[in-house]
This record gives C-alpha cells, sequence and structure tokens, in this order.
C-alpha cells in the first residue's frame, strides 16, 4: 500500500498545501482543520488499499476487453470487481458536493486517487475520470433539477457517465461537430453519431451537439455548439435512441469500453446556455486533463518501480545492471520526468482548489450567510484571477508533460528488461501500450502546448512568472539560493524567447512545443525547490532537474531566438525528400 500512497504525497498533504486557508474558505470557520485533513488521509489510505489489492488481479486481466452483449456493454470481471469495490468505498464520483451525497473532494486528492487507480489499471482510470468529470459538470453547469434528479446517482454509483465529443470528422476540431438537436414545442432531441466514447455503454450521456436553429450560420465553428445531458433510459423507462454500434478493440486500456454510439431522435436535456456548449465542455476536459496527466503519472509510477526492481535483480557483466552507470543515468533521468511531470501536477491541482474554495465563499458572501470586508473581498478576487491565469497556464502543461513522461518512462523501462521487455507479457509492455493513450486523447500533445502558447499569448506568462520570481527569491539557504538564481536566469531566457515568436504567429506555433517544455521546465524547478526545502532528501532531485534542464532550456531559447518562420519552408523541403 505504502507505494501508493508515497511520501511525496504526504508531503503535499502535510505541508505543501495550505489547507486550512481551504477548508476554512470552502467550509467557514467551524472546520475543524485537523479532523478534516485526516480524514482526507483516511480516504487515501483506502484508494491506496483497494489498489494495492487488486493490482494483481487487475495486472492478470489486462488483456481482456470491455465485450458488447445484446446492446449492453458488460466489463470484463476484474474491471467489475474492483469498481464495485471503489463504489462501496464511496469513490466514485469524488467531486460530487455532499448535500449530493457525495465527498466533494479537493482536485488534488481525487486527483491522487485517479492516479492510484492507473497505476493499479490505467484502463479502469478512464472508467473512473470520465464518471467524476461528467458528474463535476453537471453539478457546474447543470440546472438545480438536473442536479438533483442525477448527482446523488452518480455518488451512489448507481449510473455512469460519458463524455461525448469525437465525431469522424470532429476530432481535435470541435468545430466540425455535426450532431444536430432540434428544439420544438420546448423538447429537444439529438440525432448523430459519435465515437471513440469512453464508457460509451453507460446511463447518461453529455453530449456536445448543433443546434438546428443556428446549424449552418455557426457550421465550422465552436459557436452554436450546446451541452445536453442525454440519457439511455427516458423518463417512461423506454429507450431513449441511444444505441451503441460498436466497440473498438485497442492497442491498450483494453479494460475500458470505447464505443460508437448513435443518437436518433433522443430527447436531450439542456446543461448551461444554449449556444455556450463548448465553454461548459472545456471546463469538463480542464478537469479532465488534469485527470489524464495523473494518469500519467500513475502509469509512469508503476514502469519506474517495475524497471527499478528488475535492474537490481538483472546480473550481466558480474553485477546488477542498476550498478552500471548508463543504467543508473538512465533511472535517474525517468525519475526526475516523473516527478517534474507530478510537480506541476499537484500545483495545478492545489491552485484549483484554492480557487473552488474562494468560489464557495464568495456564494455564502453573496447569499448573506457570511460577511467579509470589501478590502477582503477584493483581495480574494485579485488571488482568484491570478490563480486562473496559472490554472489555464499549468493544465495543458501538466497534461503535456504527465503524459509524455508516462510514455518516455514505460519506453525506456521495456529497454531496461532488454529483450524480456519485448516479450508479449511483459508487464511494461503491456504498460507502455496504455502509456500510449494519454498523450491522444482529451487533447493530444499538440493541442495542448497549442493550448499553452495560446495563454502565453494572452499574457499568461507575466502572471505566472511573478509568482514564481518571488518564491524563487524567498530561497535564502545558499546551495538552495545558487539554485534558484539559476532558475531565474532562465525565466530572462524564457522572456526573450517567447518575444521573438510574438512577431510571426506560423513561427510561434512551430515553436510551441519548445515553449512548453521550457516554461514547464521552471514551473516544475520551482515547486521542486519547495518539496526540497520541506523534505531535504529530495534536494538532489531538484538539483538535477534544474542542472540538466536549464542547460537545455538555454540551447532551446537560442534556437527559438535565432530562427524564424523559414524554418518552415525547410522542413517542406526536408519531408518531400521523404515523400
Ligand atoms: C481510447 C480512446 C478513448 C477516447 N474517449 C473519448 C471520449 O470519451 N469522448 C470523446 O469525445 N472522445 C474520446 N476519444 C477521442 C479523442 O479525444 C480523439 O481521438 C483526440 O481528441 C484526437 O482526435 P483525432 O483522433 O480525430 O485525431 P486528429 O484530430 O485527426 O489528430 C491527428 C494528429 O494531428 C495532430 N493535429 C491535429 N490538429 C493539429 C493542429 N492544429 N496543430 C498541430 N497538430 C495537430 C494531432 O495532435 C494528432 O497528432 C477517445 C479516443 C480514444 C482513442
Amino acid at each position: 500500500m505504502r507505494a501508493y500512497l508515497s511520501d511525496v504525497v504526504l508531503l503535499y498533504l502535510d505541508e505543501l498545501i495550505d489547507w486550512d486557508s481551504y477548508l476554512n474558505w470552502r467550509r467557514g470557520e467551524a472546520s475543524d482543520a485537523p479532523v478534516e485533513r485526516a480524514a482526507l488521509r483516511e480516504v487515501l489510505e483506502t484508494a491506496a488499499q483497494i489498489c494495492a489489492e487488486q493490482e494483481p488481479k487487475l495486472r492478470a486481466g489486462w488483456a481482456q476487453s470491455a465485450r458488447l452483449e445484446q446492446g449492453q456493454v458488460v466489463y470484463p470481471p476484474h474491471i467489475a470487481e474492483t469498481l464495485e469495490k471503489l463504489r462501496a468505498a464511496g469513490l466514485v464520483s469524488f467531486g460530487v458536493d455532499e448535500q449530493y451525497g457525495g465527498f466533494g473532494l479537493p482536485a488534488f486528492v481525487a486527483n491522487v486517487i485517479l492516479q492510484m487507480v492507473s497505476r493499479a489499471d490505467a484502463g479502469l482510470m478512464t472508467i473512473l475520470g470520465l464518471q467524476a468529470g461528467v458528474a463535476e459538470d453537471i453539478q457546474r453547469y447543470g440546472s438545480e433539477e438536473l442536479k438533483q434528479q442525477y448527482l446523488p446517482r452518480f455518488a451512489s454509483g448507481e449510473v455512469m457517465g460519458a463524455m461525448d465529443l469525437t465525431e469522424p470528422q470532429a476530432g481535435s476540431d470541435l468545430g466540425a461537430i455535426q450532431t444536430r438537436a432540434t428544439t420544438t414545442n420546448g423538447r429537444t432531441f439529438v440525432d448523430g453519431d459519435k465515437i471513440f466514447i469512453t464508457n460509451g455503454g453507460c446511463e447518461i450521456h453529455l453530449v456536445l451537439a448543433r443546434d438546428a436553429e443556428t446549424f449552418d450560420q455557426s457550421k465550422g465553428t465552436t459557436k452554436g455548439l450546446s451541452l445536453y445531458l442525454v440519457p439511455r433510459t427516458g423518463a417512461d423507462g423506454k429507450p431513449n435512441g441511444v444505441s451503441v454500434t460498436r466497440l473498438e478493440e485497442k492497442l491498450g486500456i483494453h479494460g475500458s469500453p470505447t464505443a460508437a454510439v448513435r443518437f436518433e431522435h433522443a430527447e436531450g436535456w439542456l446543461v448551461g446556455q444554449r449556444g455556450q456548449g463548448f465553454n461548459a465542455m472545456l471546463s469538463l476536459m480542464n478537469n479532465a486533463r488534469l485527470g489524464v496527466a495523473a494518469q500519467g503519472i500513475g502509469i509512469g509510477e508503476a514502469a519506474l518501480d517495475t524497471a527499478i526492481r528488475y535492474a537490481r535483480t538483472r546480473v550481466q557483466f558480474g553485477v546488477p545492471i542498476a550498478d552500471q552507470p548508463l543504467m543508473q543515468d538512465r533511472l535517474a533521468r525517468m525519475t526526475l520526468e516523473l516527478e517534474g511531470s507530478r510537480a506541476l501536477l499537484y500545483r495545478a491541482c492545489a491552485l484549483a482548489d484554492q480557487n473552488r474554495a474562494i468560489e464557495t465563499l464568495m456564494a455564502r458572501v453573496e447569499a448573506g450567510s457570511k460577511e467579509i470586508s470589501e478590502a477582503h473581498k477584493a483581495e480574494l478576487q485579485a488571488l482568484h484571477e491570478r490563480n486562473d491565469t496559472r490554472i489555464r497556464l499549468l493544465t495543458p502543461l501538466a497534461k503535456y508533460m504527465g503524459t509524455e513522461a508516462a510514455d518516455s518512462i514505460s519506453r525506456d523501462a521495456i529497454q531496461i528488461h532488454g529483450g524480456v521487455g519485448f516479450m508479449a507479457e511483459s508487464e511494461v509492455g503491456k504498460l507502455h501500450h496504455d502509456a500510449i493513450i494519454t498523450t491522444i486523447y482529451e487533447g493530444t500533445s499538440e493541442i495542448q502546448v497549442s493550448f499553452a502558447l495560446k495563454e502565453i499569448g494572452k499574457g499568461a506568462l507575466g502572471v505566472v512568472f511573478e509568482v514564481l520570481e518571488e518564491e524563487l527569491k524567498a530561497f535564502e539557504e545558499p546551495r538552495m539560493k545558487d539554485l534558484a538564481d539559476k532558475v531565474l536566469a532562465g525565466m530572462q531566457e524564457i522572456l526573450g524567447a517567447a518575444g521573438a515568436l510574438l512577431t510571426d504567429f506560423k513561427y510561434a506555433m512551430m515553436s510551441a512545443q519548445a515553449l512548453a517544455d521550457v516554461v514547464a521546465s521552471v514551473l516544475a524547478a520551482g515547486e521542486l525547490l519547495k518539496q526540497a526545502k520541506a523534505d531535504p532528501r529530495r534536494f538532489d532531485l531538484a538539483a538535477s532537474w534544474i542542472d540538466r534542464r536549464m542547460v537545455d532550456l538555454e540551447a532551446r531559447c537560442k534556437r527559438i531566438k535565432t530562427g524564424s518562420v523559414a524554418r518552415l519552408d525547410r522542413c517542406a523541403s526536408i519531408i518531400a525528400l521523404a515523400e
């Protein structure tokens, strides 16, 4: 169980997140912070125990896929059993508020649970992550009637949810959606085909559809899209025109059903405002992106742990391969990748939690059940705004980093296993197969770095760097200060490189990945230093991250600054050689 509830998670639970303010804002002064924190720890311990106990069965059942039987999706036994255990412990739909029967868990705790589940079985995490995300979107955007009707059923695990966006012609580009929502006499009916839908056989679908009234004018854009809750069964108990037409066979996450879903005159209920569906869906996707980053961390942990254990026991040339300098360096690099990504994810979660807590406090103030001074109100509003900007940049970066780390760590783990790693039954081979999809769904890595670039273009770097600079300048201990100074110098390099991109949009797009890498490097560096201050055993981790990444950063920034859009012509002529 300890592997699942690691020291670094406890470090955030005990020291690196300001839980007192969170609980005070979220629940009021009467909240008992030590008791609440102990309860959060208990929740994590329960999840860790279930995952550790179920891990052998989940790993053994890895190759078994969900089946389609007479239109119903049937989970393989290892998934159904673990899902039931989590459900019995109340660990599905983590974010549903207490008033609707949930635990209202903070994003940090919810994402650590997803990370644990992913470590045990990434396919199961996909099912659970979607379930939690759909419930949270209903909670955030649904009418009170929809919330009362569905959230208690999500919290108890009675119903499962799916998010239906993708269509054959609309993948990364959701402006191409053609599923149609027609409203007549106050009732709305949805028609269209969705593909690649996780949990596609479930009861509750959140469908992004184009409204018939503005269909032609809005075609090709994300305007005119609305979000509808479409149940599989109507209020009269009869089928509601939602059917699974196919289940996919995949390279990995076999336990998670991926379905083609058809909507034929299926009645739907508006979630949020008409024409604003894309925005509501973005909020779901942002939560889901943190979830997929957690999924990547979980897979990365499992692969790294397996690789280290193998490298310690496999002897070649008279010594364990773990003692070969090249292998030591590789294992250290894998650990750095994992921990850098984790640092970014946990900070993004902590910020999301802080903002949710501020929103709850403000709602109480609006309702008149709490009084705060105008000055305090303005201070909290400014903090919320600053956090919001940070979250919008950190979320795509955390998703990009966590999932690319899972991909490369699991690939490295295969290499460390040599030929054994390439055998069909190889544990790390399976983990690598599971890792690949994390860089694709909930927005591909290319889409994440483009989103990050967009936020930088809107000025996010200034806000994010202001906070980071303040944090870095606070380190006084000489060794920590030295490292912090290197990061501060890196930030100056980045500002110069970002400035060079402002002149040409195409060149900026071409450089989006390089820019995302360097920005993520300094953000993770600041967080790793905070970890090292709280736990000196993590000093070498922070130092190594900064030493390696700042050298790389300098080279990348130099390349960005010395280039121009002409590089695209060069790309074209290089590609022509391969055609
Ligand atoms: C197992 C699985 C589960 C899924 N679950 C769900 C689900 O529950 N609900 C749902 O709605 N969808 C789901 N999806 C769909 C998933 O979100 C999409 O596959 C993903 O968004 C990518 O879309 P696409 O496959 O059409 O690829 P495309 O959009 O065609 O992209 C192909 C390649 O082009 C790149 N690309 C595209 N546009 C750009 C650009 N502007 N700049 C640079 N590169 C670009 C992409 O990064 C990618 O590398 C799932 C998919 C899978 C495989």
